[in-house]
Formats: C-alpha cells, structure tokens, sequence
C-alpha cells in the first residue's frame, strides 16, 4: 500500500466512512498518516488490581461475574469483575450492551479507562477493552487522541491509523542523509509511528522534533529559493533623487518618526538597483505607512515610471487614491493618480485603463484583483500592496512575462508578523519597521465591559456623541445565526436605532451591500453626518477617520488578538482621547486574550503572545488562507527554525536534487504559492 492510495483502501472504510474521514480533510492513507494525535492519554504503565488508585488506570487480567441489563428505560449497565493475580476490581460499562457478549471467558483483556467513585462504589468506567494476547492500540500504552468528527471516534482512527502503519511502507528518507545525521533527527518512518504510537515520552518528543524540522525546513527552503531566483530577476532601477525627497518630507503636515524615515531611506536604496526591491514595510494602525509609501510612489513617478498601488477593499483604493492624491499634490503629481476597480462605470474604466496603457496614469490605485485584470501598463516599476505580504511565485513570474522585468515590490501590513514567522516564511522579503508612531498620538483607553453595564455605556456613547464625537460599533456578523452565539450587525443596527441611541444618527456598514451603498454610508460618516456607525469588519484595515474617537466591539470573544488590535487602531487617529470598549457577552472571566488587549497597545507584544497563548494554533489561522500546514511545529521554538534555516541554506550550496524528495517538493511549491496570510 502507498500513501497516495485512498482511504478506500483501507480493510473497513466504504463509502460512508470515506466521507466522515473526508471531513477530517482525510482523503489518502497518506493524510491519514498526518493526522496527528490532538494529545495523548498514558495508560502505559499496568496497575496491579491490588494497588489500584482512583485516576486513569491500565489493568490486565480476564473477566469474571458478568451481568447485563436495563435499570430502566434508556439506562443500560454491564458490570463485571476484572481479576488478575493480584486481587479484582468491579468494572461498569454503561450504555453499550453488546459488553458483555464481546467478552471471551478464560481470555486475558487489557482494560484502560478512569477508577472513580460512582454510585457509592468504586469502578472502572467504561474503560476501552482489548485483547491482551495482541499488540495493545487503545490500552496498556501512550495512547492517541485525534481530533474527531460526528460519528467518526479516536477509537475508529486509531484502529485505521494502526492498519496503515502495518500495510504502508513508508519513506524512510525524506530528506538528505547529511541532514538527517547532522540535524540529529529520528527517521521519517520511526518519527510516523512514534507520533501515533509512542513507545515513550522521549521517542515521542523526538518524533514531533522530526515531523515539526520537516514542516518549518519546507517554508525556509521555499523562501531561499524565491530569494535565490529573485537575484536572477531584472527590474528597472530608481535614481534616488534627493532634493525631491527633501521638498516631498517639507511639503508634511507633519514631521516624519525616525522610523519612517529609515524606513524611506532603505526602500530609496532598493529601488536604485537593477534588481527588484522586495520589502515588507511592517507598521502598526496609525504608524504612517501611507507617508512611506507616497515616498516610494514619488520616486518611481519621478524616475517615469509606473505605480500600481493595491488595497484589500475598494472602500480602502478609493480612500488611500484620495490620500496619495493629497500627499502628491505639492508636488505636482496629484493628476499621475488614477482609480481603477470593479464598480467604476464602464467609460470610466475604459477611460482608466487606457491612462494606465498610455503611461498618462501613473499611479493606479485598485484592489488586489488589478494585476489579475486585463490591464496593460506602459511602463510598470513599482507595486505597492497593502495588507498582502508576498507574491507567489507563479505571480512573479506572471509579471515578469507580462513586463519583461520584475516591479519592485513594497508590501505593507498593520498586522506586526512575530519576528520568528517573518523569518520562516518570508526569509525572502526585507523588514522595514515603524515601531514608534507618530508623536502627539494618546494611548486609547480600553475597556472590558460586562453586559450588566450596557445602559452606562451606552449614556457614555451619547456624552461623547453630544461633544461631537463619532462612534463605531463592530459586530462579528452581518445578520443572527442560529449557529452562532454573537451579536449581528442588523440585529444591532436596529437595537441601537430604535432604543438607546435613538436621538442619533446612525449608520449600517456591511460586506453584503451594494458597493454605492458601502461607499455612501461610509462617506457620511467620513463626512460627519453620521454618528454612529455600525459595521462588521469590513472597516477594519486602513480606514482613517480621525473624529471617530470611540469604539464599541460586541462578542469580542469572536475576534483574534490581532484582529481585535487592528479594529481597534481605527480609533486614536486623532490627537483627542479615545476609547475602545469591548461589550463582553457574558459574566464569565474575560480570556487571557481581552484582558491583554486591555492592558497592551503595543501589536508587536501583542501579536508574540497572541503566538504564544494559541500555540501552533496560531499558524492554523495563518495556514487557512493559503496552501500552508503546520501541524506540529511551534514557531516560538527559535533553535528549531534556527536549525531549519541553516540547514536550508545547506541544501542550497551542496546543490541537492528538490525533485528527489518527493514529499519536501511538493511542501515547498505550496508554501511557493502561498501569498497572503490574512
Ligand atoms: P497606517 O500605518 O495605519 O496606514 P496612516 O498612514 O493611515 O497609518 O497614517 C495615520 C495618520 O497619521 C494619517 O492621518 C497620517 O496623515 C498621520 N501621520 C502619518 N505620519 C505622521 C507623522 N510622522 N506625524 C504625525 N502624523 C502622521
Ligand atoms: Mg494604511
């Protein structure tokens, strides 16, 4: 059997088996075999009946005094005494009446379940049963638990995982012998059977220190070699012109952080190479990624070069072309600025699109979806994109073809990348880092507020209101869910419209509105004749309205760490106070989590311990998005990604075959083709 053949194929597994596994995201052995315990539970070592003590308990021994039967309707027992040399033990399966005819008298059973006091008497309770004559799966080991779905139990994958291992023969090298001896790591196949089946709490740490080098090697490999090819691309160089950079930072309202300047000053030294800048300026809400990025934009503009800048949203392209408009306007460039997305009317984009062939357009700003669109550009030499942090290979190269040179590229994010996956999976991309905002900024004071203090804050709302401040309200969805416990955005809406905000106006801001309407709602309320705005998260990154001084988060439960610190980023533009209230939806102590965000306004900190309190768990949110999956490794293992790295440059300089190693091949195109983390 191979690891490419489908579950099918497994003694046991039909159709209705082959799609609970699917849900599990288990189509072939193969995924099987990575389906990873969840934890383990140690029934390894045998007690002896005679030495019993309530707890997880493993015995060995066969069966005597069985009874079966129903104490009343729906209430099944089978109760028997387990003996072994020792002395005996009262044993109670509740529920599962077919016990007693699966027992063989005269055999010797591993039993392996919890001694506990019920009913007034001590008893195993339903423990899991198993020959002792085989190999134990279930009992008398460390024994996995795996995350489950409805009607598919650990017991079952287990059993399934167990006949895998038997039939499957499994590579023994996935990587280079060299790496394998010099990184000190158990072999692919002893590290698989270890993970399901440890002989020992060693093995099994060195097993997850294996599979967890595998999955973080794979991302550091991919990064060097985009990086190694990236040298290999050409792109248009930008003569740093410096009097224009001095005029441009004069022109200010402002004066730039030291921050932004260094930031400026590195991504002017890229791009006056002839090999593509590649750069991810990382800054927190409010930090001033936009001053940098018109810095950039200048530059290009005045080498006579192309921009295109990408945002997430068309609320957000309409609204940073209106701000690059502003900043280039002193000097002389606000006309280079064009608008280019999907709702613009078919004149307009046509018109757009020819600007952006001629070269007359210089700056075109639009969503993500712009490079994918059918646009020609006369002479493109910068790409700035906000809030995705890397081009997939086969986007490159895309661009590449279409050019015949590479753009520079500057991406930016408000989301602060913990240190250690900024250098895993984007080993290829340089950090810029505005760490410091700018100056005159007030801290935003935050709240956690339980739902028997909604009527004080709403009467605070209304104070604020009355002294000519703005209020967002989040919700985490757009309309009720039976399935989900949280507030809705409509339901809200309505709420606050009809009661306690009555006097005001208020809006309603959603994904599901027709763009005008989006684009309407939210110029009211940049314009101040809205109040109230309330709105799903849709307004969360870039949206900059300084007069909205105070937010309202509902069922913050819902939301991540970072989500959470960049909604709240949208308040604090300004320099009068605000504030951010989180309306918890229950009494319940609030989670490590809120009470952070409560205490922290630094995204840097905030997002290490949003690593840190999630776990690995933390990268599954990453991994949606993209082809990415890492199960096992813990990207605040330093010395692990450390090691993945130097070894990664290794396989590099000794010029190893990828296509040799099947498996690492096929990790490293994914994490290639993984461009956007969010
Ligand atoms: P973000 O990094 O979230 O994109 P923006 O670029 O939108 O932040 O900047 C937020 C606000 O701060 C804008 O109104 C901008 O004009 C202002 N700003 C940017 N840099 C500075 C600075 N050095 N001093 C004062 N205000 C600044
Ligand atoms: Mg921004």
């Amino acid at each position: 059997m191979n690891v490419s053949d489908p579950v099918v194929s497994l003694t046991g597994v039909g159709p209705a088996l082959e799609a609970k596994l699917a849900q599990l995201g288990i189509v072939s052995v193969g995924d099987l075999l990575m389906h990873w315990p969840r934890k383990y539970e140690d029934y390894s070592s045998v007690t002896l009946a005679a030495n019993i003590q309530p707890g997880l308990v493993t015995l060995c021994g066969w069966f005597e005094q069985i009874s079966s039967r129903y104490v009343r309707r729906g209430m099944h027992v089978t109760q028997a005494v387990l003996r072994d040399a020792s002395g005996a033990v009262n044993v109670v399966w509740f529920n599962q009446p077919y016990r007693a005819a699966a027992i063989k008298p005269g055999k010797t059973y591993y039993v392996a379940g919890e001694y506990k006091l019920q009913s007034g008497r001590f008893a195993v309770l339903s423990p899991a049963l198993e020959q002792a004559d085989s190999l134990p799966l279930h009992s008398a080991r460390i024994v996995p638990i795996y995350r489950e779905t409805k009607g598919l139990t650990s017991k079952q994958i287990r059993e399934l995982v167990g006949q895998a291992l038997e039939r499957v023969v499994l590579p023994a090298t996935t990587l280079p012998q060299w790496l394998t001896a010099e990184a000190k790591l158990l072999p692919h196949d002893a590290a698989t059977k270890e993970l399901h089946f440890p002989t020992s709490a060693e093995q099994l740490n060195l097993a997850r220190r294996r599979m967890a080098f595998e999955e973080v090697f794979a991302l550091s490999l991919a990064s060097q070699l985009i990086r190694r090819e990236q040298r290999l691309e050409k792109a248009l160089p930008v003569p740093f012109k410096q009097p224009l950079a001095k005029r441009f930072v004069e022109s200010l309202p402002f004066t730039l952080t030291n921050d932004q300047r260094a930031a400026a000053w590195q991504i002017y030294q890229d791009m006056a190479q002839d090999q593509p800048m590649n750069r991810l300026l990382e800054g927190d809400v409010g930090s001033g990624k936009t001053a940098v990025a018109a810095m950039a934009a200048l530059m290009a503009l005045a080498a006579g070069h192309q921009v295109a800048y990408l945002a997430p949203t068309e609320l957000l392209a309409r609204q940073q072309a209106d701000s690059l408009t502003k900043l280039l306007a002193t000097q002389g460039y606000d006309h280079a600025v064009t608008l280019l997305v999907g709702s613009l009317k078919p004149v307009q984009k046509k018109r757009a699109q020819n600007a952006a062939k001629s070269g007359q357009a210089g700056l075109v700003v639009g969503t993500h979806a712009l490079l994918q669109e059918k646009v020609d550009w006369h002479r493109l030499g910068l790409i700035i994109v906000d809030e995705q942090h890397r081009f997939g290979v086969a986007q490159r190269q895309a661009l590449m073809k279409k050019a015949g040179h590479m753009p520079h590229v500057l991406s930016l994010t408000a989301t602060p990348i913990p240190r250690s996956l900024a250098l895993t999976l984007y080993g290829e991309l340089d950090l810029s880092l505005l760490k410091t905002k700018p100056a005159g900024r007030q801290t935003i004071i935050t709240e956690l507020v339980s739902p028997n203090s909604t009527q004080k804050l709403y009467d605070t709302l209304l104070q604020q209101i009355n002294a000519g401040g703005q209020v967002y309200v989040v919700c985490p969805l757009i309309t009720d869910s039976t399935l989900l416990q949280a507030e809705s955005a409509e339901a809200v809406y309505n709420k606050l419209r009809k009661g306690p905000l009555k006097s005001t106006r208020i809006g309603l801001l959603h994904g599901k509105l027709k763009a005008v309407d989006k684009q309407a709602v939210m110029a009211d309320f940049v314009a101040g004749k809205l109040d109230v705005l309330v709105s799903t998260t849709v307004i969360e990154v870039g949206v900059d309205v300084p007069n909205a001084t105070t937010m309202v988060i509902m069922s913050p439960e819902r939301f991540g760490l970072a989500q959470l610190h960049q909604l709240r980023g949208r308040v604090g533009r300004g320099t009068v106070q605000s504030y951010c209230y989180l309306l918890l939806s229950d009494s319940k102590a609030p989670s490590r989590r809120l009470r952070a965000l409560e205490s922290s306004s630094d995204g840097f900190r905030l997002s290490e311990l949003d690593l840190e309190i999630r776990g690995p768990g933390a990268i599954y949110g990453y991994a949606q998005h993209g082809a990415l999956d890492l199960r096992l490794a813990n990207l605040s293992d330093t010395a692990l990604i450390a090691l993945a790295q130097k070894m990664a440059t290794k396989f590099i300089e000794k010029k190893e075959d990828l296509l040799q190693y099947e498996s690492l091949a096929a990790n490293v195109r994914a994490a290639q083709a993984v461009t956007n983390f969010n």
